[in-house]
């Protein structure tokens, strides 16, 4: 209990009084520019807001492509389906190839504004693979068209623009498009492609297979429509498994079995990191290098020291454990 000594109430006193004539400088300088924009004539006060419009116009000019030289993994949303929280949104994330390409993996809430914010080029974002029809998957699509379609706006639709979807939903990309700012004027960019088991992308360069995961249950039609992927990186030699949501880590096997992968994305919000490094040390001992964790559940986000320390003392050497508006470097 606090005692309410003399002591404490000279701290207090002086505390309160700093914090006001902080607050008060603050003030009187705000109350300073607002007596002077108060004072313009109504002429002068048009001339203001002109001269920022001329420092600061909406549309803007040449449109160039900002080439990294690198290949860096972007953490766009690092939470799995809960309730907002303040850190963390729902799933997203996006490779960048040297050459400022993005593909994009997943479209959680707000991925479009994080990737912006971030210094991402939206416009750059050409491929996009949804694991799932699951909101923390997916709601963010309709945002992803819609800054889509502002940043065209801004540079006069003068940018060439086209994006491959690959999902197992095409209905829900339609009804994303439906929420967007063009409406189904979005259809003009965006192509759909029905996802299907084995290679769905190859540019020559980057090849994206696809394998079916039992995280959902099978449609009437006995077809699954929940997905895992592996990227290959031909010219650095590299590949990534990204789990998408999985019911187990075994639902991987037809990639952990060819073994040598660099890089495992694992979600932990139906897993636990400990439970699934042992797992894949003890079963596939030489499927994967490094190992990183998303789509974090509750108790992942508020006890992210617990988790790492039980999961690095199970992988035997550090691992990923990923955050939101995280980069990083891969390769
Ligand atoms: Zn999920
Ligand atoms: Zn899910």
């Amino acid at each position: 209990m606090t005692k309410y000594t003399r002591r404490f109430f000279v701290k207090s006193a002086m505390l309160i009084s700093t914090m006001f004539s902080s607050a008060c400088s603050v003030l009187s300088a705000s109350s300073d520019k607002k007596k002077m924009y108060a004072s313009m004539s109504i002429e002068e006060a048009k001339a203001h807001r002109k001269a920022w419009w001329k420092k600061n116009p909406i549309l803007l000019k040449d449109y160039q492509v900002k080439a990294c030289g690198k290949w860096r993994i972007h953490m766009l949303g690092t939470s799995a389906g809960s309730e907002p929280t303040p850190k963390n949104n729902h799933t997203s994330w996006v490779l960048e190839k040297p050459n400022g390409e993005l593909l994009w993996f997943d479209a959680g809430v707000y991925c479009s504004w994080t990737a912006h914010n971030m210094g991402l080029d939206v416009l750059q974002a050409k491929n996009m693979f949804l694991s799932h029809p699951h909101a923390d998957h997916f709601i963010g699509l309709a945002d992803f068209f819609t800054t889509v379609n502002k940043i065209r706006w801004l540079y006069r639709g003068k940018v060439a623009y086209s994006l491959n979807i690959y999902t197992s939903a095409p209905e829900m990309v339609n009804a994303a498009m439906l929420f967007s700012t063009a409406g189904m004027g979005t259809q003009k960019y965006v192509n759909v492609q029905t996802l299907k088991v084995g290679e769905v992308y190859n540019d020559g360069d980057v090849s994206v297979e696809a394998i079916t995961n039992r995280h959902m249950k099978p449609r009437k039609d006995g077809s699954l429509p929940s997905y895992s992927y592996r990227i290959k990186i031909a010219s650095v030699k590299k590949s990534i498994i990204f789990s998408g949501d999985i019911k187990s880590l075994h639902d991987l096997a037809p990639f952990l079995n060819d073994g040598g992968a660099d890089l495992i994305m694992l979600e932990t919000g139906h897993h636990d990191a400990e439970n699934l490094c042992r797992n894949l040390k003890e079963v596939y001992p030489n499927a994967v290098k490094d190992v990183l964790f998303m789509h974090h559940g509750r108790h992942m986000r508020n006890n992210r020291e617990f988790e790492e320390a039980r999961a690095e003392a199970a992988w035997g050497k550090p691992v990923i454990i990923s955050h939101d508006k995280q980069t990083i470097d891969f390769a």
